[in-house]
């Protein structure tokens, strides 16, 4: 098949869920391009259409399904990413309009997919290699940026830690990191063609580690880069982050004064079942050194509610520990049981009413401190 056939087969690819997946599906895209591709800007002049998928939650696991019935076995369909991963040979039963799953190890497969099915009409539908481990260090140099001003950079794929409600060590795999020099080298070419923001991601930057470099020494080294204005970085863990890091904050000029450190639950119990690896006093004690160090630093969170046996004091908890922090924004979630997991296997659940009406509680409560606080900002 020649370029320009080539090129008829357009690809629409559909992004779901964490930053991670927007970084992956510019590979994807990148990748993509680079065999010859051309990569549409809506689903309705492609005739693939390739669904990056995420797992965090059911309610997005609904929609790309029911998308995915929108298409009524029009289009070429592939499932990709961490749903994929979960569901693996499932998704032929679930939809069989589906072509091919490929997990987030593997998206560097797809080009090599894509040609059995687009040179050779090979429609058979198959999973195709979800177990890889590691990511060839190729596929972050396709040099493909959706915004020309700013990209994410991956520091480690995967994560180790198994927090009780969460799926990503399942289907992501345990925590690889990449290469320091590598990330340099990724980060100094995305400064040569323009971009001049970047923001660091992993599932949990602060565990970073190249030999005796971690990631401190990793901001540090970025910030002097030379074309760079802005750096951030995402996600933090509580029991990864330490007064070095804080100190880092504070004094590399390029870097955003803001931490996302996701607390979960104010309970101690509750943070023991997720598996979460703190307590509520280790907790307050690395936001008040944070405040202490990083001079007018923001912070915001996230939040379960109505994980399985969240009693009303635990959720009170909670909400104390919501208003004694005063974060400057929360992502307030409802608890959603994910396949493998070991809170899935915790009982009682708390019945999905009682997780609505928590859910609300919380939302109205961080609203009202994130304005407060907007104003007292506005005022200075
Ligand atoms: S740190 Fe916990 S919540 Fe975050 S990705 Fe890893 S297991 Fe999931």
């Amino acid at each position: 098949m020649s370029n320009k056939e080539l090129e008829k087969n357009e690809v629409f690819v559909r992004t779901f869920g964490c930053q991670m997946n927007v970084r992956d599906s510019e590979i994807i895209s990148g990748l993509l391009r680079a065999a010859g591709y051309k990569i549409a800007l809506t689903d309705k002049e492609a005739k693939i259409i390739i669904f990056n998928t995420c797992a965090v939650r059911q309610h997005a696991e609904d929609r790309v399904w029911s998308l995915i019935g929108s298409y009524k076995g029009t289009k070429i369909i592939g499932l990709v990413g961490c749903m994929a991963q979960n569901y693996q040979e499932r998704a032929f039963d679930r939809d069989a309009s589906v072509s091919f799953v490929i997990g987030p190890q593997d998206i560097h497969k797809l080009p090599e997919v894509l040609s059995k099915i687009t040179h050779h009409s090979l429609l058979e539908r198959k999973v195709w290699e979800t177990q890889g481990s590691i990511r060839p260090e190729e596929i972050y140099r396709t040099g493909f940026h959706q915004d020309q001003a700013h990209t994410q950079i991956v520091i480690s794929e995967g994560c180790s830690n198994f927090c009780s409600y969460c799926v990503v060590p399942y289907v992501r795999g345990p925590l690889r990191h990449r290469k320091f020099q590598s990330i340099i080298e990724e980060i100094r070419s995305a400064l040569d063609s323009g971009i001049s923001r970047i923001t660091l991601l992993g599932q949990n930057v602060n565990a970073y580690q190249d030999g005796d470099l971690d990631f401190t020494k990793l901001l540090k080294a970025v910030n002097a880069l030379n074309g760079l204005e802005e750096l951030g970085f995402f996600t933090s863990h509580p029991k990864d982050v330490h007064l070095e890091f804080f100190k880092a904050i504070n004094e590399l000029d390029k870097l955003t004064k803001t931490l996302h450190l996701p607390v979960q639950s104010g309970a101690d119990r509750i943070l023991k079942l997720m598996n979460r690896g703190y307590t509520r006093k280790d907790y307050l004690a690395k936001v008040t050194s944070y405040r202490k160090i990083v001079e007018g630093g923001t912070l915001t969170t996230d939040i379960i509610v109505g994980f399985p046996t969240e009693s009303k004091d635990e959720f009170e908890e909670t909400k104390a520990l919501i208003s004694e922090v005063g974060f400057n924004g929360a992502y307030i979630f409802k608890y959603s049981p994910r396949p493998n997991t070991q809170a899935s296997k915790i009982v009682p659940v708390i019945l999905e009413k009682e997780i609505q009406k928590r859910h609300l509680e919380i939302l109205n409560l961080q609203r009202a401190i994130s304005n407060k606080l907007k104003h007292k900002h506005a005022k200075k």
